[in-house]
């Protein structure tokens, strides 16, 4: 998934509302040295806040 499609505060799709991407399902490549799980959990909580 593009991130650009993608609100960067909630990580919610901008044309379909309710539906929420995190960790390796977005286009992001992280560094070595857990940067990577990082993403995973940051994007998951954000999503989960919002959704
Ligand atoms: C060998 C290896 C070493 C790594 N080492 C590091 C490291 O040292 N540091 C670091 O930061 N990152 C590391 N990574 C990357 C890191 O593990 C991932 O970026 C991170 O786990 C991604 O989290 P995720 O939740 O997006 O996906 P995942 O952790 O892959 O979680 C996806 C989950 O969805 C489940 N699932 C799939 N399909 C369905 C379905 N149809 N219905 C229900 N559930 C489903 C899967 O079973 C899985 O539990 C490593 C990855 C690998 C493969």
């Amino acid at each position: 998934m593009d991130t650009r499609a993608l609100s960067s505060r909630t990580m919610e799709a901008r044309e379909i509302p309710g539906l929420f991407f995190a960790g390796e399902a977005l286009d992001i490549t992280g560094w070595l040295g857990g940067y990577n799980l990082q993403w995973a959990w940051a994007s998951g909580a954000a999503a989960g806040r919002a959704a």
